[in-house]
C-alpha cells in the first residue's frame, strides 16, 4: 500500500463564486482552487452563503477542507467596511435570518434607486443594471454603467455628478447594519470575525487603528493580513499592527474571475513572521 503525499499546506480564507459577484460556480470554484494547490478553502461571497452547499459537496469529491465563509457589509462611521465571517455554524439560525435580511436589504435599496431614476425614462433600467453587476444586487456603479450605455450620461464622473452622488436622486444609503451588529451575528454562530482588506478603506492609519479598536471591542478576532495584489508596504503595516494590538491574522485571494494575474486563488503572499494565524482557532485547527 503507498500513503498519498500529503500536499503543502495552501490557505485560502477569501474569495467569491457566482452565489455573489464571481464568475465561476461554487463547484468550478473549489476545483480550480484544487488545481492550484489550495488545501484549506473559504468560500466568502457577500452577504450571502446559497453557494455553501454546492461548494462542500465539490470539496469532498477533491479532498479540499471547505470551511464556512461569508463577507458581509456593515457601516462604521458611516463608511462601509466589509467583515469576513469564518468557520460559523452555516445553520444557526439567528445567522440564516440575518442573511436573509441583509440579502433584501440590498434589494431594497436597488428598487429605491431605480425608482428615483425612473424620470429618465430608461427602458428596463433595474434588470440592466442587474445584468451589469452579473446577476447580484446592482450598486451605483451599475447603474452609472447603465446611464452612459443608454446614452443620458457621457461618462461615469457625469453619472454621479448629475444622478447618483451625494445629494443626486439616485443617492440612496445603502440598508447596511452597524459594523457591531455583523460581528454579534457570526460569533453567535460560533464563527470568528475577520476583518478584510483594511488597507482598501483608504483609512489614514489613525482611522484605521480607530476602526481595529472598535472592531476588537466588538468581539473581532482578526485582520485580513495578506491578500493579493498588496504592497509590501501595506503588509507590513497591517502586520506591525497585529503584533501591536495582539489581534490574529488571517489570509485571502479575494479571488472573484480567472484572468487577473495578480489575483489567484491561493496565490497569497506568505505570512510574515510573528503572528498567530487565525486558523489555530478553528473548531478543526489547521497546523500550518
Ligand atoms: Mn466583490
Ligand atoms: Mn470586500
Ligand atoms: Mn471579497
Amino acid at each position: 500500500m503507498t500513503i498519498p503525499q500529503a500536499r503543502p499546506t495552501c490557505i485560502d480564507l477569501h474569495c467569491h463564486s457566482r452565489a455573489s459577484d464571481g464568475a465561476l460556480s461554487p463547484r468550478e470554484l473549489v476545483f480550480r482552487a484544487h488545481e492550484r494547490g489550495v488545501t484549506h478553502l473559504a468560500l466568502t461571497d457577500h452577504d450571502t452563503i446559497a453557494g455553501l452547499p454546492e461548494a462542500l459537496e465539490a470539496a469532498s469529491e477533491v479532498g479540499i477542507e471547505l470551511v464556512s465563509g461569508i463577507e458581509l457589509s456593515c457601516v462604521w462611521r458611516s463608511q462601509t467596511i466589509h467583515v469576513v465571517g469564518l468557520d460559523f455554524d452555516a445553520c444557526a439560525p439567528a445567522l440564516v435570518s440575518a442573511i436573509a435580511e441583509q440579502h433584501d436589504n440590498r434589494w431594497r435599496r436597488a428598487r429605491t434607486i431605480a425608482e428615483r431614476l425612473d424620470r429618465l425614462k430608461v427602458k428596463d433600467l433595474l434588470e440592466r443594471a442587474t445584468q451589469q453587476a452579473d446577476g447580484d444586487v446592482p450598486g451605483r456603479p451599475h447603474f452609472a454603467r447603465v446611464l452612459i450605455e443608454a446614452g443620458v450620461v457621457k461618462d461615469l464622473n457625469q453619472a454621479f455628478k448629475r444622478y447618483l452622488g451625494a445629494g443626486k436622486p439616485g443617492d440612496v444609503r445603502a440598508f447596511w447594519p452597524e459594523l457591531a451588529t455583523v460581528i454579534g451575528w457570526i460569533l453567535d454562530a460560533g464563527g470568528q470575525a475577520v476583518l478584510a482588506h483594511p488597507r482598501k478603506y483608504k483609512l489614514t492609519a489613525t482611522r484605521l487603528r480607530a476602526l481595529v479598536a472598535d472592531f476588537q471591542r466588538a468581539g473581532g478576532q482578526a485582520l485580513e493580513v495578506t491578500t493579493s495584489g498588496q504592497s509590501s508596504g501595506d503588509l507590513g503595516f497591517l502586520a506591525e499592527l497585529c503584533r501591536r494590538e495582539g489581534i490574529l491574522a488571517s489570509q485571502g485571494s479575494d479571488f472573484h474571475f480567472p484572468g487577473a494575474p495578480w489575483c489567484e486563488l491561493g496565490a497569497i503572499p506568505a505570512m510574515p513572521e510573528g503572528l498567530e494565524p487565525i486558523w489555530r482557532r478553528f473548531r478543526q485547527p489547521v497546523a500550518a
